[in-house]
């Protein structure tokens, strides 16, 4: 099938991607019987690979037992179980769980829970978000408000809300030689104090970063000490804290929350990807309790809500899938896949003068491309490295993610790797080797 003979709006209006028509553990197969190795989970979705029957069989039981009932009339015994599962794990006070279709969705109403908790609590002033330049939180028009990918706001830029952006925290890049990274790390958490202050306390309801940067900037982990002193900027100020852990989260990183290797728990965090391995479309919020409280015990009703949140088939997959991770004890194999895919990349790339960096946490790593080491200088935007070097991949058999460098003007082209955690040894060699032979041909 050509672009032109299928009539399916695909992403990409000018080219028709080969139908996947076959899941097989870390492997998509097409309709022409071509494998691809999945070496990113698509988008650090698939974090169980593709055809993981315990996942498949609670689907279809849930969908014997009851595919769908409107959740302003019921609950259901998968949400009610994830959410606890959920609440069990998370750190800190978040408690409670709301269920949405996806991380866009799951940001929207994480901002917009936290504009109500201000009002429950009588400081309507408080409607102002700050967010950082390097950052992704979704495509609906208030995640794309908050996000830091210039290129995919900037022709929807007279609809979006306003939102303050201040710096990532990026040591590759913008720490200077002088620092170490604890300094760095202060100085650039200090960009938030600087610009509540700027707003006025009293406008500020939130603050929302990725706490590993993922699809805009390439498994960027703050600088040490980062995340707690937003914390406590954001406390010093009355200002609630929303990781966006769409993609950093659900085990990702090698801690069931990225924010958990920082030692640091936020207000509300955004989860999705992971949580239903792609399986079937889920997000969720994680609250705090006196979010949640204001809310109960104030107009008692969050102004929001969609047809299809807390879907059970859903919510029956995310449960299935958390199973599985702790059956298997998969974080474990993350860890220990991740150090093997690390050392996998410092060998392969380690040497190569294009290669500025090699980051990343578990398996969420990423590699850094650049014209020149020394200068970290980037190649030039026209040239879509990343597109060439995924194009590249897939004729080898092999999936990555790779983005441009033009984001914020700030970093170079790069390539996130996040295979599923049910990888072993054989496939980050067959991955790094590919991936390998990808970027040396399009360089
Ligand atoms: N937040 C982050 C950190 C993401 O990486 C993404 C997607 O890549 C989103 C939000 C949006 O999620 P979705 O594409 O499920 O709407």
């Amino acid at each position: 099938m050509s672009a032109r003979t299928s009539h399916v709006f695909h992403r990409n209006a000018r080219l028709q991607p080969p139908i996947a028509v076959k899941g097989d553990g870390c492997y998509i197969v097409d309709a022409d019987g071509k494998r691809y190795l999945d070496g990113s989970g698509g988008a650090a979705v698939s974090c169980l690979g593709h055809s993981h029957p315990k996942v498949i069989e609670a689907i279809k039981r849930q969908l014997d037992a009851i595919p769908y009932g409107h959740t302003g009339a019921f609950s259901n015994e998968p949400m009610e179980k994830l959410a606890t599962h959920l609440a069990q794990a998370a750190p800190g006070g978040l408690d409670k769980v709301y269920f949405v279709s996806g991380g866009s969705e799951a940001v929207e109403a994480a901002l917009k829970m936290a504009r109500q908790f201000y009002i429950e609590i009588g400081q309507p002033s408080r409607h102002k978000i700050i967010a950082r330049r390097q950052s992704y939180h979704g495509n609906t028009l208030g995640a794309l408000a908050v996000g830091g990918n210039a290129a995919r706001r900037a022709q929807f830029q007279p609809m979006l809300m306003e939102a303050t952006h201040i710096a990532p925290c990026f040591s590759y890049r913008e720490k200077r030689v002088d620092e170490t990274e604890e300094e760095y790390g202060r100085r650039a958490a200090d960009e938030l104090e600087t610009a509540i202050q700027q707003a006025g306390p009293e406008t500020v309801a939130a603050f929302i970063c990725e706490p590993v940067v993922g699809a805009t900037a390439g498994a960027v982990p703050p600088a040490p000490g980062y995340l707690k002193r937003i914390r406590e900027i954001c406390d010093r100020h009355g200002v609630l804290l929303i990781f966006d852990e769409v993609m950093c989260g659900m085990g990702r990183t090698g801690h069931m929350f990225a924010c958990d290797e920082d030692g640091v728990a936020p207000d509300l965090m955004t989860v999705a990807k992971g949580l239903g391995a792609g399986y079937q479309p889920i997000g969720a919020v994680l609250v705090d309790t006196r979010i949640f409280e204001a809310i109960r015990d104030g107009s008692g009703f969050f102004q929001h809500g969609h047809t299809y949140m807390g879907h059970p088939a859903a919510c029956a997959a995310g449960l299935a899938v958390q199973e599985v991770i702790r059956d298997d004890n998969l974080l474990e194999n993350v860890n220990r896949q991740g150090a093997a895919l690390r050392r996998a990349l410092e060998a392969r790339f380690g040497n190569n003068a294009n290669v500025g960096d090699i980051r990343g946490r578990g398996l969420f790593m990423a590699i850094e491309l650049v014209a020149d080491r020394s200068t970290k200088e980037t190649f030039d935007p026209a040239r879509q490295l990343h597109a060439v070097i995924k194009r590249e991949a897939m004729e080898r058999g092999l999936i990555v993610y790779p983005m441009g460098g033009t984001i914020d003007g700030r970093h170079g082209d790069h390539v996130l790797v996040a295979p599923p955690f049910i990888v072993d040894q054989s496939h980050i060699t067959e991955l790094v080797e590919k991936l390998g032979d990808a970027v040396d041909a399009a360089l």
